[in-house]
């Protein structure tokens, strides 16, 4: 391993080129785009942090799996393979395969909520919370208090309150509540994991109260690594023995395997309730396909099971979350204000404290986003009141924390890239003080943040 960091766990066996613009370039883009980054061409991208979804390198094992693809319309093969993969890493009887996380999110939302629930969560999720609202739920965070505030050090800051939950099934009852979501590791808190702790007494409320427990497992194999790292009890464990004891809290998980399923495409339910299952593969055939490859090929499903088998090797998630603290403790150094702990997937800056000059309704971390594209062609999100949307009465939502997402791919860019990455945040950082808000050009009615258009302010 490295000196002072640990050198990439892999080697290159082929390159994608990547475009290398001027800033004149970059600031007609970026105005062409509606200063929204995902709205940009990524022909005209640098270093593209805008999400580590389905962003991923393939192994050279996974596309030799596509070559087994058995696009059979019924009964493939690559089915049982997923299906096997399931089962064995994260104990799931039933698994419906779907195109991404939001498919198997729809069907969840579809076969449990009734109109008039509630839907408790550590912290919203954008998709998740869509399909909860559109099926006539309510959405109630119930994720601990110190995870809104982006400089509190916590080792678990994903967890859940149990206090809130408590509260919650007090206030309206077991009988309106399907279900609690339980992300792991919670995306807009900065990729905070849930200590396994946390994790059983959840399960335990539930089950006395009737209260499924559903796991939004998108980022579990970051999660195990952090109860590895910080739990005690759980240093000498392999990676697999705590993603096994996490999923056997659960009644189910929706997945997007474009995360830590390691592929492009992808995802699934899984589910260990029989009569459920037969819900969802009445509904997998009207939204996605066949219940033996609902949204996906054959050769994705094989893809993804090897993908869960990589993805909980050590190796490779210890240096994925090296990765992820090397540039997160760069910016922290030059004193840029980021979320802290450094989270799983992604380094969050902390665009209300960086551009502190700019009010919340005039958007700083969709600001700080377009002007670090602008600085040096690196592609982030914004995570604050855009992607927060509106309420029922039509007003914002103003979430604590209004960040801008570095989200670092796996197995794609190197330690060199980074340095990019923190050398142009930290100059945008000096030059803070000149930087204006923006105003809506074009506001969609939902999630919003995906193709909403905005103009500079004078
Ligand atoms: C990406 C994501 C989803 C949705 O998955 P898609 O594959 O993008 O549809 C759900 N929950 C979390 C936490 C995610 O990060």
């Amino acid at each position: 391993m490295g000196k002072s960091y640990m050198a990439e766990p892999y080697k290159i066996k082929v390159v994608e080129k990547i475009g290398v613009t001027t800033r004149e370039q970059r600031e007609e883009a970026i105005k062409k785009a509606g200063y929204n980054t995902f709205l940009l061409d990524s022909q005209d991208v640098y270093i593209d942090l805008l999400t580590d979804s389905g962003t991923n390198a393939m192994s050279d094992d996974q596309w030799a799996g596509l070559m087994k693809g058995d696009e059979a319309y019924a009964g493939s093969k690559n089915f049982k393979t997923l299906k096997n993969a399931v089962q064995d890493l994260m104990g799931f009887e039933y698994v419906v395969p779907t195109h991404q996380g939001r498919g198997a999110e729809n069907i969840l939302s579809q076969i449990t909520i009734k109109e008039g629930d509630y839907v408790p969560g550590n912290m919203y999720f954008t998709t998740t919370r869509a399909h909860q609202e559109m099926n006539g739920a309510t959405f109630r965070d119930v994720v601990i208090d110190e995870a809104h505030d982006s400089t509190y050090e916590h080792p678990f800051k994903g967890n859940v309150d149990l206090d809130k939950y408590q509260a919650l099934i007090d206030e309206v009852g077991a009988d309106k509540i399907p279900y609690i979501c339980l992300a792991v590791t919670v995306n807009l808190a900065g990729g905070q994991p849930v200590s396994m702790e946390n994790i059983k007494a959840v399960a335990e409320i539930s089950r006395k109260n009737g209260i499924l427990v559903m796991m939004d497992c998108t980022r579990f194999v970051e999660n195990a690594a952090f109860i590895k790292e910080r739990e005690e009890g759980y240093q000498d464990k392999s990676i697999k023995e705590i993603v096994k004891e996490m999923f056997s809290y659960a009644d189910g998980a929706t997945m997007s395997g474009k995360k830590d399923g390691l592929v492009n495409i992808g995802g699934f339910l899984a589910l260990n309730d029989p009569d459920l299952y037969t819900k969802a593969t009445a509904l997998v055939v009207v939204f996605e396909g066949m219940p033996s490859y609902g949204g996906m090929t054959g050769r994705d499903m094989e893809a993804i099971a090897i993908g869960l088998y990589e993805s909980c090797e050590y190796n490779y998630i210890s240096h994925r979350l090296e990765q992820v603290r090397y540039l997160g403790k760069k910016l922290e150094e030059a004193g840029v204000p980021i979320v802290k702990p450094i989270g799983g997937h992604a380094v969050f800056l902390d665009a209300k404290e960086f551009y502190d000059h700019i009010p919340q309704d005039e958007f700083p971390a969709q600001t700080l986003a377009a002007n670090l594209y602008v600085e040096s062609g690196v592609r982030s999100m914004e995570r604050g009141i855009v992607s927060a949307g509106r309420n029922k009465e039509g007003n914002h939502y103003y979430p604590k924390l209004e960040l801008v997402r570095l989200t670092i791919p796996r197995r794609v860019y190197t330690y060199a890239h980074l340095d990019v990455v923190a050398d142009s945040v930290i100059e945008l950082y000096k030059n803070r003080k000149n930087a204006k808000g923006l105003k809506f050009v074009y506001e969609p009615p939902v999630l919003r943040f995906f193709t909403a258009r905005f103009e500079l302010l004078k």
